[in-house]
Parts: C-alpha cells; structure tokens; sequence
C-alpha cells in the first residue's frame, strides 16, 4: 500500500527525572535534554506504523535550528555572508537512524532542511543588498547540509512553506533550489503549505521528485492533483486541529484524492506516486494528540484497497 510519512517536527518532551548519569552530564555541561525528546519522536512514530520517519526536529522552530548554526547570522539577524560551518542535522540524523533501525527493520529517517526562501523571508537582512544575494548564499551553504545528508539518508526533503504566500519570486526561488538539489541520487521532496492551487504549475518546474502539501485543512487544493506532475505527499491529516480526524474520515480524503489523480496522465503509477502524511508539523499539538493522528492515519491507508 502506500508509503506514509511525517512532515518533522514532534511535540517536545523533555524528561522528568534525570538518572544518576543524567545529573552528572548535566554538571559537566554535556547534558543533552533534546535526545530524550528524539527518543519520544522516533518511538511513537515507529510504534504508529510510520515508513519513513523523522528525528522530530525537536531542537528549536525551523528557522532557528539553522540560523543558529550557519554562520553569518547573529540570532535572526544577518550580519555577514553566510555560510555553512559545520553540518546542522546530521547528528540527530544518526542518532534518530541508530534507535529507528534497533526498533524496526524496513523504517527510513529522512533528512530535512528548511529552504532557503523561507529562511530569508524569516530574518532580518542588515547585509546583503538585496534578497536574492542573500537566498542564493543561503542555498550554497544548504546545499553543503544536504551533501552532509545523503549517505545517510534516501529521501531528504526541503520546506520552502514561503512559497505559497507570494512574496518570494519563482525564478530566484527555483534558481535555489537547484543549487542544492542539483545532482543528487536522492529523493527531493519540498514542503510547501498553504494553498498552491494557483501556483502549481510554478511548482512543477521545480527540481524536485515529490511535491508534499495540505490537503485535509485545505480542500481547494485537491484541484492541483488534476495537473502535478511529480509525485504527490498527500497531506491528509489536519495540524492545526486538535481533534484527531477517525480512520475512516482520512481514508475517504486519500480517496477523494485519488479519484481525482486517476484523471491525471502524469501519473502512470498510483501506488508509487503517493506519499501518505499529515498537513504539516506535529510540534505544536500535545504528545497524544499527535501520536493518535499519526495512528489513525496509518490505519486509513491499511482500509484502502486499490
Ligand atoms: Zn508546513
């Protein structure tokens, strides 16, 4: 059946009660709370039947994990060109692939990045002239994260959650994408929510393999899998919601998308062309709201027989 993933980011839970060799740590400064919380990620994500998981992205918002550790930034602020130190995920990476494989056998970690529009619209620029000096340094320095990436990892995707809002010009905006993607023997996906149904005939000229979007808080958008020409994520599960949809109220989504994906001759293959997960990040729900919708989700893949 269908593969089914996340978009990243978890709820972040911390420990309650550091062990002895916690406290310890913790005196010599090498205490690291957030692995806990990647172990919380990893596991329900696991345990709800995922395919391809992430680390949780637990360690800040989306923004903040790079501009903290990309250099030229002093907070949100860009103060001198940027560029890439030393890489930014792949540890978590790591840890998150060593606990996955020790749990399941066939369970993948994907890599992902926040894209450098997104980034550039999400900062202060008192460096650069203009914006597109600044999105095309941010993609060379990201595309040194992602070469870091993609021994470890066959899917690495990419959230440009910018493009969908207009401000962001499409030809600097591809232009940037190149440069990370270009030559990889990866998969590339890009995570673009919000509403892209009059902008994807845009996205498909981008160099990616998947394009991942809402469409469980965002009906108008099922108006786009008549014209994708890329493989589909097929965000099915609302993230801005508390309440956790049932298994058959998500099933009867991925069906009405199919329905429609079955008139698009871009697709040849429907098993194959579709990513199941949820609209977007999980961070914001609490711990068992989140883990619920992932559970639920998988089991409305397991109800639909093609
Ligand atoms: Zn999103």
């Amino acid at each position: 059946m269908f593969k089914t993933t996340v978009v990243g980011s978890y709820p972040v839970v911390k420990k309650e009660k550091l062990n002895f060799l916690d406290k310890v740590k913790k005196i010599f400064g090498v205490y690291d709370e957030y692995k806990y919380s990647i172990e919380v990620a990893v596991k329900d994500q696991i345990s709800a039947g995922i395919d391809i998981i992430s680390d949780g992205q637990v360690r800040g918002d989306m923004v903040e994990i790079f501009t903290k550790n990309l250099f030229g930034f002093q907070d949100k602020i860009v103060v001198n060109k940027i560029e890439f130190v030393k890489p930014i995920t792949l540890k978590d990476l790591l840890f998150a692939k060593k606990l996955a494989k020790s749990l399941k056998n066939n369970v993948e970690v994907k890599g992902i990045i926040t894209g450098p529009c997104t980034i550039a619209y999400s900062v202060r620029d008192e460096f650069y002239s203009n914006k597109e000096e600044l999105i095309i340094d941010l993609a060379k320095a990201l595309r040194k994260e992602v070469e870091s990436l993609v021994k470890h990892t066959p899917i690495i995707q990419i959230d440009e959650p910018i493009l969908s809002t207009g401000m962001v010009d499409f030809d600097i905006a591809k232009r940037a994408i190149e440069i990370i993607t270009k030559d990889l023997n990866v998969e590339i996906s890009m995570h673009v929510c919000g509403s892209v149904h009059k902008i994807i005939e845009e996205l498909n000229e981008f160099n990616v393999n998947i394009l991942d979007h809402e469409f469980a808080s965002n009906r108008k958008n099922l108006e786009i899998l008549e014209r994708i020409n890329k493989k589909i994520g097929f965000g099915c599960v609302n993230t801005k919601s508390k309440k956790v949809e049932s298994p058959e109220e998500i099933r009867d989504l991925i069906e009405e998308g199919l329905e429609i994906l079955k008139n698009n001759k871009n697709i040849k293959d429907l098993k194959s062309s579709i990513l199941i997960d949820p609209d977007c990040g999980l961070r914001l729900l609490g711990r068992e709201i989140a883990y619920n919708k992932l559970k639920n989700m998988v089991k409305a893949v397991n109800l639909i027989s093609l």
